[in-house]
């Protein structure tokens, strides 16, 4: 079986191994050396990169306990290489994992949780928690007393330590969890109130995991969700909110401290000025009104007919259609365009003998709209031409 380097020394970036065997995979091809330091995608860590030889690796799996290496080329079976894997992508995925055990460990301990499993992405990372009796969501204040924990450990430089235990001595072991395997397991232990069995790669101290934040705990599949953020991943996060914090308080011409207290008087001045407009709207489009009889069609009876389209919402257009039918022998065919849709309200004085609610359904229908209502005051939608099919089915009954 591949000797894992990684177990004894995570911070080896190069080592030589021999090929035992290569095998065509697709374009691209599976080598098995006799050791290596690559770590192999398992246990929610994503696999390294970086070269064998001239070749390139590009994905690193186990099967059967064996470490294979997709590599770009093909390497001769008993060649001797050299390998480098990629310490930069490696060391970020150190932190992200180191943390996922202390943010687990910390959730075990203040709070009983118990983490399920472990996804590192390129993005954030992801633990899955069963909380006692089935909780899925934790306080704000619960959430900011875990991070102050792991951090606290991570500034104390607490030591990291792995270790493949006697039978023996793993048996009287204070695991967080029960193994999930049952021969040579791997012990790693943080400070002294935290110890997982755990395969993977981790710092040798917490100092130099840097920083932890948790961006989010929310419900996923019955389980606790909680996603975070270690080393330099959180370091860009603290620079990105920052700056987008300074930015914002430089529009509004205060401090970072001061910018919800600005948001919100923002907004309250914006609903203050929205509704101040919608006011506006309403008397200036309602002062028309009279004008708007003056220019109606008038009927062989006598009825004058306002036909057109406004600039209002719906409830507008209710309230300038009761103001125009207010006077006797008015029709009121109001339409407003909402979009490429057309809403309309028809409306008739109560001296005048049309039927709304079936003049608008006759004419909305034919045309894919709808509508209707009593017969002095109707509502409906549509396309914009139901206003002018209307008007000619009010003259054609003449
Ligand atoms: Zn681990």
């Amino acid at each position: 079986m591949t000797e894992r380097l990684y177990y004894d020394n995570a911070y080896l970036t190069e080592f030589d191994g021999k090929v035992l065997e290569c095998r065509p995979n697709g374009d691209n091809f599976d080598v098995l050396l006799d050791r290596s330091a690559f770590y192999p995608t398992s246990g929610g860590q994503p696999f390294d990169t970086g070269t064998l030889g001239e070749a390139k690796v590009i994905d690193v799996n186990v099967t059967d306990g064996e470490v294979w290496h997709t590599v770009d080329r093909e390497i001769p079976v008993g060649a001797e290489v050299h390998g480098k894997i990629d310490w930069a992508r490696r060391f970020d995925h150190m932190q992200q994992h180191a943390a996922d055990h202390m943010i687990a460990g910390a959730l075990h301990r203040m709070m009983g949780g118990v983490t399920i499993g472990l996804h590192v992405s390129d993005e954030v990372s992801t633990i899955d928690v069963a909380m006692p009796e089935g909780v899925t969501r934790i306080t704000d204040e619960e959430i900011r007393r875990i991070e102050l924990d792991v951090n606290e450990h991570i500034q104390r430089n607490v030591p990291i330590r792995c270790w493949f235990p006697a039978e023996d001595e793993l048996e009287a072991l204070p695991l967080r969890k029960k193994p999930t395997v049952s021969e040579h397991v791997r012990i790693v232990a943080i400070g002294d109130d935290e110890m997982v069995a755990c395969g993977g790669t981790h710092p040798a101290s917490a100092g130099q995991i840097g920083l932890v934040k948790i961006v989010s705990v929310a419900p996923a599949r019955g389980k606790m969700r909680v996603a975070f953020l270690a080393g330099q991943r959180a370091l860009n996060d603290y620079f990105k909110c920052r700056e987008a914090a300074h930015a914002a308080a430089e529009l509004f011409s205060t401090g970072v401290d001061n910018l919800t207290a600005s948001i919100s008087a923002m907004q309250e001045k914006l609903h203050a000025a929205e509704t101040e407009l919608s006011r506006m709207k309403k008397e200036q489009l309602l002062s028309r009104a009279q004008g708007f009889i003056e220019d109606a069609e008038v009927l062989e009876s006598g009825v004058k007919v306002v036909a057109r389209f406004v600039e209002a919402d719906a409830m507008l257009l209710r309230d300038l259609a009761s103001k125009l039918i207010e006077q006797p022998g008015v029709i009121a065919l109001l339409g407003a365009m909402n979009g490429a849709q057309a809403v309309y309200v028809f409306g008739r004085s109560s001296d005048v003998n049309v039927n709304m609610g079936t003049l608008l359904r006759d004419s909305a229908r034919p045309l894919g709209g709808k509508g209707g209502g009593k017969p002095d005051f109707a509502q409906g939608g549509g396309c914009p031409e139901i206003l002018g099919a209307a008007l000619s089915a009010l003259k054609e009954a003449e």
